[in-house]
């Protein structure tokens, strides 16, 4: 099977690894800071706070913006569940905005109609967080414009985004927003295993994320209520949780970040390559808006409606081609549902969910792999 997604592993990867289980510290040693560092580097942000996914990377990065029971944090129906979850978490309300049809990302319009209506029932929300859908960045300039306007902040989820850019911004600079969040599981752009870290140019942000990841302790005598008891002294200052990386999940990622250019290089090359040889096929690929260079962690095309989506994923799976759909909009999942989400509010991410599929996308593809992709869906269109 031709999997939808897959890591690419190197022996340099592997080395960096094994190092690790060779030296003094499997976890909480150098590699942590390491990669906080190369990676804040690479997009160009002051703080990097690495952590154990993206899941807590969202939970961490919602609790320093002070969200809590009473706030409501409002994201896209078109997202893996991690992200409204997480808000949960903090004993927020989540809510959400309709999807941009050629983007899939939530739209600044309907974000722009759903405010004023919030306004006159007050109840805005306390963030705001747009998902780069499959890698292309969302209408940052807007969204951010809006964020002035209503007062709310903006965690950019960028699970899909490493290595992608915005307005000549690399996606993590967080020039549009407060923070912004990526994933390194194995599916995503580059991994750590299990992996998350969030960007930052707020001092004051990173430093709440730092000490919530670790229990809310700090041993930092700038931060200590007694600070001349001893040194083996710490102190607890808020509730945290354990959501740290390990330094055998940062050496991977310091080895795989060498690397982020080719996967991205290579990822754009099989889009490209799909939107050349898809193109006469009556399929809707995906639509590149011209304000930022996606980095394709996936390749969504709509289906027209006189091919059922189902038949056409059973009939690539059973031809060896491990299609995938994303996502279930957020709010059709029973447990949302359950708790007053209606499926019909958010009619343009139903329309995108009822067709669309996920093609085989990853560093390592080989054009003949994807020559059989394109092949099997040729057949089945044709
Ligand atoms: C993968 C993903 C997450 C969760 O990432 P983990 O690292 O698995 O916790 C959150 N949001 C989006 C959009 C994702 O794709």
């Amino acid at each position: 099977m031709i999997p939808y997604g897959r890591q690419s592993i190197s022996d340099a990867d592997i080395e960096a690894v094994v190092s690790v289980l060779r030296s003094d510290f499997l976890t909480q040693g150098p590699q942590v800071p390491a990669f906080e560092t190369a990676f804040s580097e690479r997009v160009d942000a002051p703080f990097a706070v690495a952590s154990n996914s993206a899941t807590s990377a969202l939970h961490l990065a919602y609790l320093a913006l002070g969200v809590g029971p009473g706030d409501v944090v409002w994201t896209s129906p078109i997202t893996f569940v991690a992200t409204a979850n997480a808000a949960l978490y903090c004993g927020a309300d989540v809510d959400f905005v309709d999807i941009d049809p050629r983007t899939y990302n939530l739209s600044s319009d309907a974000l722009a109609q759903k405010l004023a209506e919030a306004e006159r029932s007050g109840r805005l929300p306390k963030v705001v967080t747009p998902v780069h859908f499959a890698g292309q960045p969302c209408d940052m300039k807007a969204i951010a414009q809006l964020s002035q306007q209503y007062g709310f902040s903006v965690v950019e989820d960028a699970s899909h985004a490493v290595g992608a850019s915005y307005r000549d911004e690399r996606v993590g600079h967080c020039g549009y927003s407060d923070i912004t969040v990526f994933s390194f599981h194995p599916v995503k752009i580059l991994t750590t295993a299990e992996g998350g870290l969030a960007t930052t140019q707020q001092a004051t942000l990173a430093e709440r994320m730092a000490l919530l990841r670790s229990h809310g302790v700090t041993r930092d005598p700038d931060q200590l209520d007694h600070p001349d008891e001893g040194g083996w002294y710490y102190e607890q200052q808020s509730l945290g949780f354990n959501y740290r990386m390990t330094d055998l999940q940062a050496a991977l990622g310091v080895a795989q970040l060498q690397r982020l250019d080719r996967f991205i290089d290579a990822r754009r090359k099989l889009a490209a390559r799909y939107d050349d040889r898809l193109a006469e096929l009556p399929l809707v690929l995906p639509w590149q808006h011209q304000d930022g260079r996606s980095s394709y962690h996936l390749y969504p095309v709509c289906l027209p409606k006189e091919i059922d989506r189902l038949h056409a994923y059973e009939q690539l799976r059973a031809a060896g081609i491990g299609v995938n759909v994303h996502y279930i909009p957020v709010p059709n999942q029973p447990y949302y549902q359950r708790s007053g989400f209606c499926p019909d509010d958010y009619p343009e991410a139903q329309r995108y969910y009822a067709s669309a599929l996920s093609l085989p996308l990853y560093a390592d593809l080989s054009e003949a792999d994807q020559d059989s992709v394109i092949d099997a869906l040729t057949r089945i269109l044709g």
